[in-house]
């Protein structure tokens, strides 16, 4: 079976964020899975493969962001042989989802954070396991080897399915949506809040490449190939990010004004990234893209703000 993507339909929308269904024989690996309310359709995809909760030995969260992760406790509940693996960074969130909550809470506002995520509970010690930069875990005759991949947030990894060709880069490699593919690529990086590192961020887009893998399987949305020409794209837009970020740490505004000077900036890349590609966008699409340039705006005047001290 190769690799599935699976829509989780998160807000809602189509293709705008996945989780992945990896088989080696009669086990399964789940990798990210979006929220609680994405579970069900996780598990239907499982079962239309002829496979048990039972048979699902991993389940791997690139990182811990709630679009990724959220609905790890539930779905570890549900498979009950499943080890969940993660980043060292990331584990304490697993065991104590608490501050991830708390915080998403004060950004969504209650209603509408039960409305996208649901219930995240504690998942026990003894399902969570860590793993290093290079080690291995088997699935069916295969390993999958994972690379730790900073630069989008501090406990980020990717999975490298070299058997298949495949790695599964999270946020690492961009964001790439399939409704604003008609003529040259769109693929952009996620400079959201609040560890975005660009030196970083261009260390894992390199390192991805150099895994000489054919695809890579991005969560926003679905796999892409000609992964040379995606990393020049995407280092070409974390050093635009970059300069903006830069300029928000120098500027004379005060730190409540960053958002909105790093926004205006953004915004204009966004623009102009969007003619290079002869792309005009409906009225969903225009909402789509109006979430991620307000969050890389927002990760941008966030760092610039630390970094001012
Ligand atoms: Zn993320």
């Amino acid at each position: 079976m190769p690799t599935r993507t699976l829509d989780c339909f998160y807000l809602d929308q189509p293709e705008f964020a996945a989780a992945y269904l990896l088989r080696g024989g009669a086990e399964a690996a789940f990798v990210d899975n979006n929220t609680t309310l994405a579970v069900p359709r996780l598990l239907a995809a499982l079962a239309a493969e002829g496979l048990e909760p039972a048979d699902v030995r991993w389940i791997i969260v690139t990182h811990v962001h709630l679009d990724h992760a959220g609905g790890t406790a539930a779905l570890a509940a549900a498979c009950p042989s499943a080890t969940v693996l993660c980043h060292p960074r990331a584990e304490r969130h697993l065991l104590d989802p608490s501050r991830l909550v708390a915080s998403a809470r004060v950004v969504y506002g209650d209603a509408t954070f039960d409305r996208l995520y649901g219930t995240i509970d504690p998942i026990a010690a003894s399902r969570v396991r860590v793993v290093a930069d290079g080690e291995r875990v088997p699935l069916g005759s295969r390993d999958l080897e994972f690379l730790h991949t900073r630069g989008h947030a501090n406990h980020h990894m990717c999975i490298l399915d070299a058997h298949r060709g495949d790695v599964l880069t999270g946020d690492a490699f961009g964001l790439c949506y399939p409704t604003l593919q008609r003529g040259r690529r769109f693929l952009f990086p996620s400079t959201s809040p609040t560890e975005f590192d660009a030196p970083e961020a261009r260390a894992a887009v390199r390192r991805i490449v150099a895994t000489g893998a054919d695809r890579a399987l991005l969560t926003h949305f679905g796999p892409i190939t000609d992964l040379a020409a995606g990393a020049e794209d995407l280092l070409d837009w974390i050093d635009a990010s970059e300069a903006v970020l830069e300029a928000a740490v120098v500027c004379d505004l005060p730190n409540g004004a960053l958002e909105a000077f790093c926004f205006e900036r953004i915004d204009a890349l966004f623009d102009r990234k969007l003619a290079a590609a002869g792309l005009q966008l409906d009225t969903r699409e225009r909402d789509l893209l109006r979430h991620d340039r307000e969050l890389n705006a927002a990760g941008l005047a966030f760092v610039a703000a630390k970094r001012r001290g």
